[in-house]
């Protein structure tokens, strides 16, 4: 099944630095020199669930995950 999602937003004023999303993913996400994550390239290869489970792991739901048509899929 092709991946539904298609674009990640870290929002940064949400983010905490708990990089509990780059423990799921860490080809998807990493912490820049402010402690906020970012969002790296490459993350298109990962599937949805890990995408999906990085995104449910942030505590402060700081992660939005949107589909083609800009839908959002998460939180
Ligand atoms: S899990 Fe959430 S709060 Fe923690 S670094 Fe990732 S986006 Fe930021």
């Amino acid at each position: 099944m092709a991946n539904k999602v298609k674009k990640i937003e870290v929002e940064r004023e949400l983010c905490i630095g708990a990089a509990s999303c780059v423990g799921v993913a860490p080809e998807a996400f990493e912490l820049d020199e402010e402690n906020i994550a970012i969002v790296k390239s490459g993350w298109e290869s990962l599937d949805d669930d890990t995408l999906i489970a990085a995104a449910q792991s942030c505590p402060t739901k700081a992660i939005f995950l949107y589909d083609e048509k800009g839908e959002q899929i998460y939180p």
